[in-house]
């Protein structure tokens, strides 16, 4: 409508001008003679054309660069000027905050599937006159992409006022469509940015609004997600950390500690288990808990734990120096479940024993539940690799996953290690007692081995020794040591004083 006002011949304006230049012609001429008049005429309507030109123009580039960025299924906006608009609310906030809402139609290609592109793009359409209509006064849509809109409130009071909106647009979705005659039900995922402190950028918060998509899909259909202030802040906090990460893998910054596992009878370290550690220069000693499932979600596991198995059998190697009983100790190292999915796993632990003159016999692998059962066929096939060199294959923090005694038969493991939850339950309740006992019985029926971890007390040690377990490990006995701590250990004996 718009552009074809803008191109009308004779607009109100122009007639203005044209009135106002006959007069001053007619002013002109009445005061002075007709040789002043005409010239003043001819610039007039010369000055007037030149104007609709140039107004012309303007209005054809404004068309054009309209209809470059609106989408043609739907008419809405396309992301680029979403961008712009977001830039400008972003500047001038009104209320609270500004919130970027981007909606994902679930499963949109199961309806492409079922209905044709054209159904699809039908389906489309009436989604976007509903999420219109969804809209407040100052709110834009566009659509982004395929089935992907784009809400901006650009005057939304707080998150309670965010989780309205999305709310009102889950709702809006709720009733069936209707494409070709048949009735079709869809849901979608929304993931909601908020800016209420005034310093996020356009790109920074629609980025955010998409990660919040994101988290809300891998929840499930229909759902959605917030991500506000304080949620931003604990993922710059969490990207600083991947970063010092990162710099702590360049320039050697893990170290390794070593807690014995000792044979319940006499207290005789008859093992060790690598731990890693980290001390950042700025932050200082960061526990494991905090770092190493930031290093299984980065993938930065993968190196990191190649150097853990690296340094291990460096060690085990100094250890051997120092006699007989260094050359049968035995060294315990935690796998991750992204370093079993390694095609060249086995390969990595094999070449760390070489290079070190490491007896396989003396390496066990440490393995959770969840990396059992993540990609089942790799890691039986890494394991065995490994298996069949002499490497031993424990199932770490057993009770608290699947515990399952199928997986536990599919795989060439040696020994089962009991969580320490239910060690420390052990006196508490009958109930953990039980299942400790439960473990033990099952793994001695299938041939494994037992080690407890987390044994604190004596009372604990008593329990574990009634029940038969084989190994245990815990406070009670040591806390992970350093390596020259266990040289001396190996020195004197191997004996530990109970705490
Ligand atoms: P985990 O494999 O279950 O290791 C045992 C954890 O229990 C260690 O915590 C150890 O210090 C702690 N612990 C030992 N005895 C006791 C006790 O008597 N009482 C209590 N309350 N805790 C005890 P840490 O060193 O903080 O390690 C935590 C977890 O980090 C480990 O649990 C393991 O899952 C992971 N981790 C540590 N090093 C590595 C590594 O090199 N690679 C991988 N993939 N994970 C590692
Ligand atoms: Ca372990
Ligand atoms: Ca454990």
């Amino acid at each position: 409508m718009a552009g074809r006002d803008d191109r009308a011949w004779w607009t109100a304006a122009d007639l203005g001008c044209l009135v106002a230049g006959v007069a001053a012609m007619l002013v002109v001429a009445l005061r002075s003679d007709v040789s002043v008049a005409a010239p003043v005429l001819i610039a007039g309507v010369l000055l007037l054309f030149a104007c609709r030109r140039w107004r012309e123009v303007a209005a054809t580039r404004a068309a054009t660069t309209r209809w470059a960025h609106s989408d043609a299924l739907t008419g809405l906006p396309d992301r680029v000027v979403f961008q712009q608009r977001l830039d400008a609310a972003l500047g001038r906030p009104a209320r609270g905050c500004v919130g970027v809402l981007v909606v994902d139609v679930d499963a949109f290609s199961t309806v492409n599937a079922n209905y044709g592109l054209a159904g699809g793009d039908r389906l489309l359409a009436s989604v976007a006159q509903r999420l219109h209509a969804v809209l407040g006064q100052d709110d834009l849509l566009a659509r982004l992409a395929g089935d992907q809109f784009a809400i901006l409130g650009a005057n939304l009071y707080d998150g309670r006022h965010a989780e309205q909106v999305a709310e009102r647009v889950r709702h809006s979705l709720v009733r069936p469509f209707n494409v070709d005659g048949e009735q079709v039900w869809i849901t979608a995922c929304i993931g909601v940015a908020l800016d209420d402190s005034g310093s996020a950028s356009a790109s920074a918060l629609q980025h955010d609004a998409e990660e919040a998509l994101e988290r809300a899909k891998a929840a499930g259909a229909g759902r959605h997600v917030v991500l506000d202030h304080s949620m931003r802040a604990a993922r710059a906090d969490r990207d600083d950390l991947v970063q010092r990460l990162r710099t702590a893998l360049r320039h050697g910054q893990f170290r390794l500690r070593y807690q014995p596992l000792v044979s319940p009878a006499d207290a005789h370290m008859v093992g060790v288990e690598a731990l890693l550690r980290w001390d950042d220069p700025d932050r200082g000693q960061i526990q494991p808990d905090e770092f190493v499932p930031l290093l299984e979600e980065t993938g930065l596991i993968v190196p990191v734990g190649a150097w853990v198995l690296e340094e291990a059998c460096r060690q085990t190697a100094l250890w051997r120096r120092l006699g007989r009983a260094g050359a049968d100790l035995r060294i315990s190292v935690n796998v991750a479940p992204r370093q079993l999915a390694q095609p060249d796993f086995a390969a990595t632990v094999a070449r760390a024993l070489e290079t070190n003159a490491v007896n396989p016999r003396n390496l066990c692998l440490e393995i959770t539940e969840a990396a059992l059962i993540t990609d089942v066929d790799a890691a039986r096939g890494e394991l065995a690799k490994l298996h069949d060199i002499g490497v031993s294959l424990a199932v770490d923090d057993f009770g608290t996953g699947y515990s399952s005694v199928g997986y536990v038969r599919q795989f060439p493991l040696d020994a089962v290690k009991i969580d320490k939850s239910f060690v420390q339950g052990l006196t508490a309740g009958a109930e953990d007692a039980a299942i400790a006992h439960a473990i033990i019985k099952m793994a001695h029926a299938l041939g494994l081995s037992t080690v407890a971890e987390g044994v604190e007390n004596a009372e604990e040690l008593d329990r574990l020794q009634q029940l038969g377990c084989d190994l245990v490990q815990g406070f009670y006995f040591a806390r992970p040591l350093t390596a020259e701590a266990v040289g001396s250990l190996l020195e004197t004996g191997q004996q530990l004083a109970v705490a």
